[in-house]
């Protein structure tokens, strides 16, 4: 029985995963739950999983939930979140807070020596270096959960890094793939947020269409399977059934298909080494028929552009380019930017920054403050219109 703790239990990620989970009752207890303020579905977890402890981010949400009287230790804010993290009947924990709320948690999991079936990518993105040598000194594994990288992980099967020429991430190129691009800039957070192929929370949603998703997932590839970013490429692949390949140094490749739903790669992160039975539908080739590839554009998506320019850079970087992306996406969800102009935040929060090494999560979590309050500030420029591109329209 493997005893788990659900950070962002609440969220698309989550939900997945108590999905899985519910399937296999005889081999998963959750003990932890953790979310930010949805405590109605929360509480609907509790009464079904019975966890030992849950932690509630906002104290006010985590006040709401204690009085419902649930039976259950609810601690609050980011203590709380560790105390879930680190639980000792804990053996694994799913890191599925979205955002650079989840590094802490993500962090203090490892240092306990929890597994980790890693879908908040942002750990990686912001403190790489610092996650990796942590987990490699404790002897933690990192499973993906990300589709992408759980494919790669599938197709590598332990073979010698030495074989590999290239890791090529497929992406599905998201809403506006077919968009003119003059036509971006009006483009609405609604719009944004309708995903051809993938149903997920909102910000990696707005990411896929931008492609700063992929580039995120460029840089956790990086680190995860040990690759400079020269070795990680991305292709376009509109149907979302290749989830990724590795081209080996003998001209060979080998790709990982399924059809687009999370529980597929979820469930291989929990069930590693092993496999459950029927958790997707078999894909069909026949009636998929088609499955294309094609070069992303460079002037339809300057934020993957901008993640191999902050890799390239290193040090605290990536962590700069995470957390301005964040600043923007938020201020284009609130209709208070267009959506080209949040390109532009992360790249003129990526010009004002000196990068460093951060060898601390401090110094990480710092540098990524710092980050969002100029990223805030130049949304601020574009609101106003001072000087940079307009802000869209403010939608009544
Ligand atoms: P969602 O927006 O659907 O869910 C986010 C989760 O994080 C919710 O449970 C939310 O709680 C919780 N949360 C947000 N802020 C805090 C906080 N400050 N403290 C505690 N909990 C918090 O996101 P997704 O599930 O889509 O994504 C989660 C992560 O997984 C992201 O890093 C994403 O990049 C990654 N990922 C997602 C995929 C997907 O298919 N969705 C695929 C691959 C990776 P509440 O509901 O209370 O707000």
């Amino acid at each position: 029985m493997k005893r788990l703790s659900i950070l962002g239990s609440t969220g698309s990620i989550g939900r997945n995963t108590i999905e899985v989970i519910s399937s296999h009752p005889d081999k998963f207890k959750v003990v932890g739950l953790a979310a930010n303020n949805n405590i109605e579905l929360l509480k609907y977890q509790i009464q079904a999983l019975r966890p030992e402890i849950v932690a509630v981010f906002d104290e006010t949400a985590a006040e709401a939930l204690r009085k419902m009287d649930l039976q259950v230790e609810i601690l609050s804010g980011e203590q709380g979140l560790v105390s879930v993290a680190t639980h000792k009947d804990a053996d694994m924990v799913v890191s599925a807070i979205v955002g650079s709320a989840g590094l802490v948690p993500t962090y203090e999991a490892i240092r306990s020596g929890k597994d980790i079936a890693l879908a908040t990518k942002e750990a990686l993105v912001m403190a790489g270096s610092i996650i990796i040598s942590e987990a490699s000194e404790r002897g933690v594994r990192i499973l993906p959960v990300d589709s992408e990288h759980s494919a790669v992980f599938q197709c590598l099967n332990g073979r010698d890094m030495n074989e590999v020429e290239k890791v090529v991430l497929t992406a599905s190129g998201g809403p506006f793939l077919r968009k003119k691009i003059s036509e971006l800039d009006s483009a609405a957070p609604e719009e944004a947020l309708k995903h051809p192929t993938w149903n997920m929370g909102r910000k990696i949603t707005i990411d896929s269409a931008t492609l700063m998703n992929k580039g995120l997932e460029v840089i956790e590839a990086c680190w995860l399977f040990n690759l400079p970013p020269e070795k990680v490429e991305v292709i376009i692949h509109p149907q979302s059934i290749v989830h990724s390949m590795v081209k080996f140094i003998d001209g060979s490749m080998i790709a990982h298909m399924s059809l687009p739903d999370m529980k597929g790669p979820i469930s291989y992160a929990l069930s590693y080494p092993e496999r459950f039975s029927d958790v997707l539908p078999m894909l069909n080739l026949a009636e998929v028929r088609e499955l294309t590839f094609e070069e992303p554009d460079a002037a339809r998506y300057p934020s993957l552009s901008l993640t191999y320019k902050a890799i390239r850079t290193g040090g605290t970087m990536p962590c700069v380019l995470n957390a301005a992306n964040e600043v923007a996406v938020e201020a284009f969800l609130d209709n208070e930017i267009s959506f080209t102009s949040i390109a532009h935040v992360v790249s003129g929060t990526m010009a004002e920054h000196k990068a460093f090494n951060a060898v601390t999560i401090e110094e990480t979590i710092n540098a990524s403050n710092r980050a969002k309050s100029k990223a805030a500030e130049i949304v601020e420029s574009f609101r106003v219109g001072a000087g940079l591109k307009p802000a869209r329209t403010k939608r009544m």
